[in-house]
């Protein structure tokens, strides 16, 4: 088992409807101990590939695409919820459906940060649906950009966001993948992976 899935497994609480709460130390207070040793990891990972700039979606993305930014000795671009309606052609726009709150948001980025030459690593906390993460793939697919790779720090493997992405041909790494967790006996099960230290 890997630090990150020993530390789910220690403070992650199951909740109903499929939801894992790690607010103890990703979602609400953060170990930054522990996001800067997530950093080093997806450094490790994706280091063969040219990246120069990091995107993540707003709020629970950008403190750990943060410390990821740092490592990689790059800028960090999050997309930002927007609620107005009259979007002018300065940003690039996706619909996102928000897995734990079931609201439809606008996210946007704006041209200025993202251009043709970019090669993007995308970072998010969760994937679950993969709603978030088609979202940001199209912004950067709209600016012509390159997504070099996406990191992801919590799969749910048992919904199927990791596998359209990866069918898609994607490089994705996500450093622990939940196979199954039942709420009532406060169970979480992870798939076996060997590439991580
Ligand atoms: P998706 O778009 O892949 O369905 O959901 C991804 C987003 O929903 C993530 O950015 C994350 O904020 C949120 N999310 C999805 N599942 C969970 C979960 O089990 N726990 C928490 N804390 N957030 C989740």
């Amino acid at each position: 088992m890997n630090f990150l899935e020993k530390r789910i497994l220690a403070d992650g609480i199951v909740k109903p409807g499929n939801v894992l709460k790690v607010d103890s130390f990703l979602n609400h207070q953060m170990d930054i101990a522990l996001i800067e040793e997530i950093a080093r990891e997806f450094r490790r990972r994706f280091s063969e590939k040219p990246i120069n700039k990091i995107l993540t979606i707003e709020a629970s993305g950008i403190g750990i695409a943060s410390l990821v930014a740092r490592e990689f000795g790059v800028p960090m671009v999050f997309a930002k919820k927007s609620k107005s309606i009259n979007i002018d052609g300065e940003f690039y726009v996706a619909e996102v459906e928000s897995f734990t709150h079931k609201t439809i948001n606008r996210v946007i980025v704006s041209k200025k940060f993202l251009s043709a030459d970019d090669r993007i690593l995308i970072i998010d906390d969760f994937l679950a649906n993969g709603c978030a993460l088609q979202g940001l793939i199209s912004i950067v697919e709209e600016a012509g950009a390159t997504v070099e790779g996406i990191g992801i720090v919590i799969e749910k493997g048992f919904q199927e966001g990791g596998k359209v992405i990866r069918e898609k041909g994607y490089p994705l790494e996500s450093l622990a993948i939940v196979e199954s967790m039942d709420a009532e006996k406060g169970a979480i099960c992870f798939r076996q992976q060997q590439n991580m230290k």
